[in-house]
């Protein structure tokens, strides 16, 4: 059910109530929230992956099962193990001069953090980011995507029967309650979605200050080191690229490969994604594209790379089955791209992978740093030397060697962007102390400060 503006401050204000009640729930509480959100995940499975399934026109179940369900119940598990930890307080060094006081930093809950999530993976990024949260003590609003709306509905449904609303509650709608949505009184806004809306969320945060997280997209690179196997990199490449049909935040956008090798890479490409999807377009294990306008998009992506003379390969996908198979895009792989086609100015988000070629591995950094500064570097070679060169002289959210997606998955490591990707980490402890204010606090001694430094300040002045 869609809410109303008013209805959305009439929650914020129950749930900012309810934290007011109790600023800082115990770990049995959170433990307890935490809990009430795994069995939501067990229970609600099967109609979470019809739901997402019905909003794709046909999303594989192993990708929701893999990408969703796994990786969320992970993270509360991953957060379950080490709460405890997360919320001691924290010593923290004193400085000689200030012995025998002490310093703490005290892990406190903000209070309501809001969500918006993007419908690309809409459970993992409406629930991933709201189990940091509540870990944290907060309470939670979150705003799935309305392009995912039978998923949206799905989730309200399933939080309400296992939270009360005023501990995690999801609210629906369109740009216009999402606009609302950025302007409520939050006390943390975390925003997954595209840098264009991002930049209209962080204006809307701006008007109250509302302390904001963005984790945005990008072009994110894979870069092919002349000693690459080949083969095995076009294995994983071609996973990474058309897992949900390249519709991944984190997917590799576009290769840099050795001067010479393109075909060869095209050719590993081909053979490898004739393995991971064989009877394209009818298999199930691949996902179809979220709807016609993204379809459209990708197509003219296309259209505008041969237009500006780039060879467009579509390996597996015969002719005829664009009909017979609507909203799925076939995987593309396109050569001889030039910089100016929009194939290489915008985040493709969607299976088409551009293959660029470069003299040597100098000009792959410099054409990566040429760009925004992506969510992810993929780099494949067995040169540690060349390869710490290329992680130190290039930026990136973060960073997979001779794989890719795997980053992510990585409780224990930060996720997140740098520059246009995006600012501010979660996931694990990151994601605790994201959604946690770190107070610091001096715990002054009987014994300590310095009365010499009090007024009237002459004594000390006119001494030295
Ligand atoms: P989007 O930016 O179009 O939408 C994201 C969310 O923003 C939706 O819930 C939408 O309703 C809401 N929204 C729309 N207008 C708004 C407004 N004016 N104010 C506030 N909210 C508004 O993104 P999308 O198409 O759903 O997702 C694709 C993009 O998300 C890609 O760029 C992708 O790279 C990025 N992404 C990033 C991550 C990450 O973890 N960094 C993960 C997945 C997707």
């Amino acid at each position: 059910m869609h809410a109303s503006l008013e209805s959305l401050d009439a929650l914020l204000a129950r749930q900012r109530a309810a934290f007011l009640a109790d600023p800082y729930p115990e770990p049995a509480a959170r433990r307890d929230r935490l809990e009430r959100l795994l069995r939501l995940a067990d229970r609600h499975e099967t109609t979470f992956i019809q739901a997402i399934d019905a909003d794709f026109g046909g999303r594989s179940a192993h990708e929701t099962r893999l990408a969703e369900l796994l990786v969320v119940r992970s993270g509360i598990r991953y957060a379950l193990r080490h709460l405890n930890r997360w919320m001691r307080v924290r010593r923290i060094p004193t400085a000689p001069y200030f012995r025998p006081g002490r310093n703490r930093l005290l892990p406190q809950p903000l209070g309501v953090a809001g969500i918006i999530a993007p419908w690309n993976y809409p459970f993992q990024l409406s629930i991933g980011p709201a189990v940091a949260a509540l870990a944290a003590g907060n309470r939670v609003l979150v705003k799935p995507s309305e392009l995912a709306p039978r998923f949206a509905e799905a989730l309200q449904e399933a939080v309400a029967t296992h939270f009360a609303p005023d501990e995690l509650a999801v609210v629906q709608g369109g740009a216009e309650l999402a606009d609302a949505f950025a302007r409520l009184p939050l006390d943390h806004l975390f925003f997954t979605g595209s840098p264009t809306v991002g930049r209209l969320v962080a204006q809307a945060a701006a008007e109250r200050l509302t302390p904001l997280t963005l984790e945005l997209g990008g072009k994110s690179p894979a870069i092919l080191a002349p000693d690459c196997d080949l083969a095995d990199a076009a294995r994983r490449i071609a996973f990474g690229k058309l897992l949900n049909a390249g519709q991944t935040c984190v997917a590799p956008d576009y290769l840099l490969v050795p001067a010479g090798r393109a075909d060869a890479v095209a050719d590993a490409l081909a053979a490898a994604i004739g393995r991971l999807y064989p009877g394209l377009p009818a298999t199930p294990d691949y996902s179809a594209i979220i709807d016609e306008r993204h379809h459209a998009r990708l197509a003219a992506l296309v259209e505008d790379a041969r237009a500006q003379g780039a060879r467009i390969l579509r390996p597996g996908w015969p002719e005829q089955a664009d009909d017979a198979a609507p909203r799925k895009f076939p995987p593309t792989l396109a050569l001889n791209v030039p910089p100016q086609a929009r194939l290489m100015r915008e985040e493709i988000f969607g299976p088409i992978l551009p293959i660029i070629e470069y003299r040597d591995p100098q000009e792959a950094i410099d054409r990566v740093n040429a760009g925004e500064r992506p969510l992810a570097l993929y780099w494949f070679g067995r040169d540690p030397a060349l390869r710490d060169h290329a992680l130190r002289s290039t930026h990136a959210g973060g960073v997979c060697v001779n794989d890719c997606l795997w980053q992510l998955a990585q409780e224990a490591q930060p996720f997140g962007g740098v520059g246009m990707s995006g600012f501010g980490a979660y996931h694990g402890r990151w994601g605790f102390d994201r959604f946690s204010h770190l107070k610091p606090v001096f715990l002054q001694s009987r014994l300590g400060g310095a009365p010499l430094l009090h007024p009237p300040y002459g004594r000390v002045f006119d001494a030295l």
